[in-house]
């Protein structure tokens, strides 16, 4: 059976990008849908650190205070764990000064409080409080729903949503895709296959009873891959990384087994043996849940605006997890659509000129950090250079504190103070 109902907006995903630009719009009086295909709650393969530059965002999004009373302990250093090396250095704190002067308008925009540092809170909580706080705002959602087909439909598109054998079709004249960039689908804002040996497999796990330092951060870098470690909420630890397809597999056939090795088996074995930091970390851990994988990951910069459609998160564009900043990427990159969508005039024209002004702003923000990620990944992923890496920070651990300030992690959102 098909049923047609029509709103505003209609924004697919409801990941931190989803939902920012979502709450943002309903808060301005637009009617919004919300299509998200996974039940909720639900674990994700992310380190689950959130930079202290999203405080004020949160804020405005009304889930400041929750996310406040539910993530982990402030993280106040961040650390190198590679072979035998285990180095660290403050973690830069986030900046609590005027506002960039490009972007949106601080109209609405409240002070920013003084939260210096980052925190964890698992995307099991993290992405419930924002699917709430859009549901309290008035967005309609339809969960679980996937979104299979988006077609022009005069003025506005119609976008074909399937719950099971159900099909229902939703419409608007404005269409997000916040769908993240790691599943293929028949979607034009989707993206291809890849199958290349140096793609990135993302694994992720929470365990408890850890002994890292509950403010540390630590980087890890092992042969093949990068990662690393949080202290996160409830007494989680998150551990999260990213290997090569190549590396995988050749772990997976290990030479002393008879079959090959699960690929979380593999990956877990492997951090634990390349990595002294995490052998000490783990060594009385606990599994809290079964490991969790994704991927390829595709760190790249998109187009924002492409056949009247925009893109939001990891749709628009990705850097490599290597700096932890997909989520305030995420949620940064909903609020600067939303703030073009809402001062611009209706009609395709409208959708044009926001498109344009939300690519301009998107990439003064985000892309230096999508390229010192890729840099930093390539020397992580790179045997010679990620031993040149480790020596280099043995000796100059101040190299971490700057890496953290580069990838973004003190840069506040234009139109908070
Ligand atoms: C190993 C690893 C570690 C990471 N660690 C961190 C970290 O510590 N800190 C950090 O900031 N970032 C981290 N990231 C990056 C971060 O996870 C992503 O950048 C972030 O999740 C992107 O948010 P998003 O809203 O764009 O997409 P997502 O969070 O991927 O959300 C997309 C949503 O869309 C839904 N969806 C997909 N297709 C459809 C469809 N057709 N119809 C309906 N719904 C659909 C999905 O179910 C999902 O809920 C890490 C990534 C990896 C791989």
């Amino acid at each position: 059976m098909t049923r047609l109902s029509t709103h505003d907006a209609i924004v697919i995903g409801a990941g931190p990008a989803g939902t920012s630009v979502a709450l943002t719009l309903a808060r301005r009086g637009w009617a919004v849908a919300i299509v998200e295909k996974s039940v909720f709650p639900r674990r994700k393969v992310c380190g689950e650190y959130i930079s202290a530059s999203n405080l004020a965002l949160l804020d405005q999004l009304e889930i400041g205070e929750a996310w406040r009373a539910n993530a982990g302990p402030e993280i106040r250093r961040v650390g190198l764990f590679s072979g035998e090396t285990c180095a660290e250095a403050p973690m830069p704190p986030a900046k609590d000064g005027p506002p960039a002067k490009e972007g949106p308008p601080a109209k609405d925009g409240p002070r920013a409080k003084k939260d210096g540092f980052g925190r964890a809170l698992g995307r099991d909580i993290f992405d419930c409080l924002l699917l709430q706080a859009a549901r309290s705002a008035g967005v309609e959602i339809f969960q679980p729903c996937r979104a299979v087909a988006i077609d022009p439909d005069g003025e506005a598109q119609l976008v074909r949503i399937q719950a099971g054998n159900e099909t229902t079709m939703v419409r608007a004249p404005v269409i997000v895709a916040a769908h993240g960039s790691w599943e293929p689908g028949s979607l034009p804002s989707q993206l291809g296959k890849t199958n290349r040996p140096s793609d990135l497999f993302g694994f992720k796990a929470h365990v408890t009873g850890s002994s890292l330092a509950p403010d540390l951060m630590p980087l890890l870098v092992f042969p093949g891959g990068y990662g690393g470690m949080v202290s996160a909420d409830h007494g989680r630890l998150s551990i999260s990384c990213c290997i090569r397809r190549d590396m995988l597999a050749r772990l997976r056939k290990h030479p002393r087994q008879q079959s090959h090795l699960s690929a979380a088996e593999a990956v877990s074995r492997h951090l634990m043996e390349s990595c002294r930091g995490v052998r000490d970390a783990l060594a009385s851990a606990d599994a809290d849940g079964p490991w969790l994988a994704a991927g390829p990951i595709r760190p790249g910069i998109r187009s924002c605006y492409e056949r009247d459609i925009f893109r939001v998160g990891n749709a628009a564009g990705e850097s490599h997890p290597v700096i932890a900043e997909g989520i305030s990427m995420a949620l940064q990159s909903g609020w600067l659509l939303a703030c073009e969508l809402s001062c611009a005039p209706s009609g395709r024209a409208g959708r044009e000129l926001a498109g344009r002004r939300y690519e301009a702003a998107w990439k003064s923000l985000f892309s230096t950090r999508v390229y010192a990620a890729a840099a930093l990944a390539g020397v992580a992923v790179s045997p010679g250079s990620a031993t040149l890496m480790a020596a280099i920070v043995r000796n100059f651990p101040q190299a971490l504190t700057l890496g953290a300030q580069l990838s973004g992690k003190t840069k506040l959102v234009p139109g908070f103070v």
